[in-house]
């Protein structure tokens, strides 16, 4: 799998850290049944996902790649800091 870097361009998959699944955070003040799902459950897809990934051996950029786990189509890759995660 290769994944273009907004910053580097493309790149070998092996160049990146995938973090996991990119999760909007819960809010400060809220409950921790809210906290605990953040943390601890995670869904396993087939399908389209978004996930959290870092250029480690590159740029060292945290993106979010939107990809299909079924097909292993890359449909997006963008900065986490533009894109709100
Ligand atoms: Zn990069």
């Amino acid at each position: 799998m290769r994944l273009v870097c907004p910053v580097c361009g493309e790149r070998d998959r092996r160049e990146f850290y995938y973090q996991g699944a990119a999760l909007a955070r819960p809010e400060g003040d809220a409950w921790a049944p809210d906290w605990d799902d953040y943390l601890h459950n995670r869904d396993n897809p087939a399908g389209v996902t978004r996930d959290l990934w870092q250029h480690e051996q590159g740029c060292g950029a945290w993106l979010i790649v939107t990809r299909d786990t079924v097909t292993h189509e890359v449909l997006a890759v963008a900065l986490a800091a533009e894109a709100g995660a």
